[in-house]
C-alpha cells in the first residue's frame, strides 16, 4: 500500500520551521508497512495545496496532510481537501463541544473564526483532539483515504499514535509488529559488525540499525496474519541479539531510555546520586531530572565550571588543579569523591573535558573528556575522545556519563551479590 505525505505552510518552505512532522511520520509509515515515494511541502495557497492533493491521489491509496486545520483564513487543507474529494462540510457537534469545553476551561470568550475547526467534510472519519482545538480527519474518497492532522507536533503524534494507526493497521493485508532493542557504550560500526550475518541474511524479520548518541539501537521487524505470528517471528531474532550484546543491552522496550533504567536500578536499591559537571555544565542533570519519579534518588547537582567552584563546592584540591590541570583523571576522580563528601550521595557522577572550539593543546586536545563514577567508596575515571563541535562533544559526554554509571553500578551489584553469598 501506497502513503504520500503532503506538509502544508509556508513557514515550513521559508525554512522558519524544521519539518519534523514529515521525518516522524515517514518513520512510522515505514514501521506500518506503508511504501512511501514522495512527500511534498506546499505553502497556505490554495491552487497549489489543490494541484499537490490531486496529484497525490493521482498515485497513492493514502494521502496524509499535515498542518493548515488552525481557526485562520490561511489555514486551507481541510477545505481544499473536501472540494478535491467533492464532500460537503458539516458542523460536527462532538468537535464543536470539544471547542466550547477548551475554551471555557482556559476561560476565554470562543473567537468567531474557531467554529470553522468543527466543519467535516461528509464520509469522513473524526479524529478527536486531545490536545488542541482543531480535530483531524480521515476523508474516504472511494478506495483512497485522505488523512488530515493538525500541525503542532504535540498534537500530530498522539493523534497519528493512537487514532490513524490503528485505522491504517485495519486496512493492511498484514500486520507489522516492531521490537527495539537498546544498546549502549558499542559503536555502530562495532554492532553493525557483530550482527552482519544477520543483516545479510534478512528477510522475515528483518532488523535496521539506528544510530544515536551515545547509543545504538536495533529494530526488528516482521509481518504477519497475526499479532500472535509476529511476535512468534521476532522471539529467537531478539535471544540471538541478547546473547551477542549480553548487558551493553539496557532495554527492550522502545519507550524506556537509559536514564529511566539507571534510576530504576538506584531506587530499587535504595542507593542516592548526585553530578558533578564542568564541561556538561547542567546538560547531565537534566537528563537524569527527565525521568518522573527520580527524586526518590537524585539529590544534587553540582555545576562547577571554573577551578575556583571545584575547589569551593567539592573540595578539589588546589594541588592538584595546579599539578594534573582541571582536565584530568586526578580532578574527575576528586570531584566524585568529593561531591560525596559534600552531599553524602552514595553514587556520584562527575564530567570535566575540553568542549572546544578553543582551548585544546596537542597534549590536551578538544573532545578530551575524563569521567569519574563513584559508587558506595569505590570510584572509577575513564578517559574518552569525542569529535564533533562543542554541542556534540558535550551531548556525547552526557551519553557516555549516563553509560559508565550503568556499568559501575552493575559491577557493584555483581560484587556485592557475590559477597553475600560467600557468606
Ligand atoms: P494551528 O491551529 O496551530 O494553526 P494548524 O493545523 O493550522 O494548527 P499550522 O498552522 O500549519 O497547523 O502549524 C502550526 C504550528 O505547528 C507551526 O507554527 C509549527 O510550530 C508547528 N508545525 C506545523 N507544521 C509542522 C511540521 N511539518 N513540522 C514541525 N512543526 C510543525
Ligand atoms: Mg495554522
Amino acid at each position: 500500500m501506497v502513503v504520500e505525505l503532503i506538509s502544508v505552510g509556508t513557514e515550513l518552505l521559508l525554512g522558519n520551521i524544521i519539518n519534523t512532522n514529515a521525518a516522524y511520520l515517514s518513520e512510522e509509515c515505514a514501521n506500518l508497512g506503508l511504501s512511501c515515494y514522495y512527500q511534498t511541502v506546499v505553502g497556505d495557497n490554495e491552487e497549489r495545496i489543490t494541484q499537490t492533493l490531486q496529484l497525490a491521489l493521482s498515485r497513492a491509496d493514502i494521502v496524509i496532510m499535515g498542518g493548515g486545520l488552525g481557526p485562520t483564513p490561511d489555514d486551507l487543507t481541510k477545505e481544499v481537501a473536501a472540494k478535491v474529494c467533492n464532500k460537503k462540510l458539516f458542523l460536527d457537534e462532538k468537535a464543536k463541544k470539544d471547542i466550547e469545553d477548551y475554551f471555557a476551561k482556559k476561560n476565554v470568550t470562543i473567537p468567531d473564526n474557531n467554529w470553522k475547526q468543527a466543519l467535516i467534510p461528509e464520509d469522513s472519519v473524526v479524529l478527536y483532539n486531545a490536545n488542541g482545538t482543531a480535530p483531524g480527519v480521515i476523508i474516504e474518497y472511494g478506495t483512497q483515504k485522505v488523512i488530515l492532522l493538525p500541525g503542532p507536533p504535540n498534537e500530530l503524534k498522539p493523534m497519528f499514535e493512537n487514532q490513524v494507526k490503528p485505522y491504517i493497521n485495519e486496512l493492511m493485508p498484514s500486520i507489522i509488529l516492531s521490537k527495539t532493542v537498546k544498546i549502549c557504550g558499542i559503536g555502530e560500526s562495532a554492532v553493525a559488525k557483530e550482527i552482519d550475518d544477520l543483516i545479510k541474511d534478512q528477510t522475515n524479520p528483518t532488523i535496521a540499525t539506528y544510530a544515536k548518541t551515545g547509543e545504538v539501537h536495533l529494530r526488528v521487524t516482521a509481518k504477519a496474519d497475526s499479532e500472535v505470528e509476529a511476535k512468534k517471528l521476532i522471539k529467537p531474532m531478539i535471544k540471538d541479539i541478547k546473547e551477542r550484546f549480553g548487558n551493553a543491552i539496557y532495554t527492550t522496550d522502545v519507550d524506556t531510555s537509559l536514564e529511566m533504567i539507571i534510576a530504576e536500578l538506584l531506587i530499587a536499591n535504595e542507593l542516592t546520586l548526585a553530578t558533578v559537571e564542568s564541561c556538561t555544565g547542567g546538560l547531565l542533570a537534566g537528563r537524569i531530572i527527565n525521568v518522573p519519579g527520580v527524586s526518590e534518588t537524585y539529590k544534587s547537582g553540582y555545576v562547577t565550571y571554573s577551578n575556583k567552584a571545584k575547589r569551593k563546592c567539592v573540595g578539589v584540591k588546589k594541588s592538584s588543579l595546579e599539578k594534573y590541570g582541571a582536565v584530568s583523571e586526578q580532578v574527575a576522580k576528586e570531584m566524585a569523591i568529593g561531591a560525596h563528601d559534600v552531599c553524602k550521595a552514595d553514587v556520584v557522577i562527575s564530567t570535566t573535558g575540553i568542549a572546544g572550539p578553543d582551548g585544546g593543546t596537542a597534549e590536551k586536545p578538544v573532545g578530551l573528556v575524563y569521567i569519574g563514577c563513584y559508587v558506595c567508596g569505590k570510584t572509577t575515571v575513564k578517559e574518552y575522545h569525542f569529535n564533533g563541535n562543542r554541542a556534540k562533544v558535550r551531548e556525547s559526554t552526557v551519553a557516555a556519563a549516563l553509560t559508565l554509571l550503568r556499568e559501575c553500578l552493575l559491577e557493584y551489584f555483581s560484587e556485592n551479590t557475590f559477597g553475600k553469598n560467600k557468606e
